[in-house]
């Protein structure tokens, strides 16, 4: 079985390799073009995503990244990496990489209820709820015709989405102990 790389620039990368690491799987941290040679799929995580597309720039890893998402690599943005995954945001800043037909407002929830944790129902998952952790999250305002919705939080609208071989996730499942998120995205990088 194929590496699963985590992008390991800033952000709770950590806590993704641990959840990976606990359903058995090999993962290795992504800083380097040369790291993104050794990986069969990238899971982008939460953080400051302004902070991440810059160290992106200067590692020069958002031309490769792009290059092997466009070609199909397995990706998958949580938070901060939904945004980075983006093919439009409603602010100046970052520059998403395009890679998904959803445009995106950063900090969707306001500043007054920027955290919160709350049970949702992905159907992709099973019928038992999921328990989504949500850190100055960010919103999906619009979705492409090409892109599957996999969540809904009531008026919020989308929370989790899927375009081909790209995964987004408004949520922080690796804040959890719940491997079930994660194990869907193995299965879109090694099969079901
Ligand atoms: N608010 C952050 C941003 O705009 C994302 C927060 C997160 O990843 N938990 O980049």
């Amino acid at each position: 079985m194929g590496v699963i790389g985590v992008l390991a620039l800033q952000g709770d990368f950590a806590e993704h390799i641990k959840l990976l690491e606990s359903i058995g799987v090999e993962t290795t941290e992504v800083r380097l073009v040369d790291d993104l040679r050794k990986i069969q799929a990238l899971i982008i995580p939460g953080g400051e995503s302004t902070t991440i597309v810059q160290l992106m720039d200067t590692f020069k890893l958002t031309e490769e990244i792009s290059g092997l998402v466009k070609d199909g690599m397995p990706t998958w943005g949580t938070c901060a990496g939904m945004i980075i995954l983006a093919k439009e945001i409603t602010e100046d800043r970052p520059k998403p990489l395009g890679l998904m037909d959803i445009r995106v407002r950063r900090n969707a929830y306001g500043s007054q209820v920027d955290s919160f944790e709350t049970d949702v129902s992905v159907p992709v998952l099973g019928e038992d709820p999921f328990h989504a952790v949500f850190i100055r999250a960010p919103g999906i305002e619009e979705i492409g015709s090409e892109v599957k919705p996999l969540s809904h939080l009531n008026e919020h609208g989308v929370i989790a989405a899927q375009q081909d071989n790209v995964l987004v996730t408004a949520f922080h499942p690796e804040l959890t102990k719940d491997q079930r998120f994660h194990s869907y995205f193995l299965s879109m990088v090694y099969g079901s």
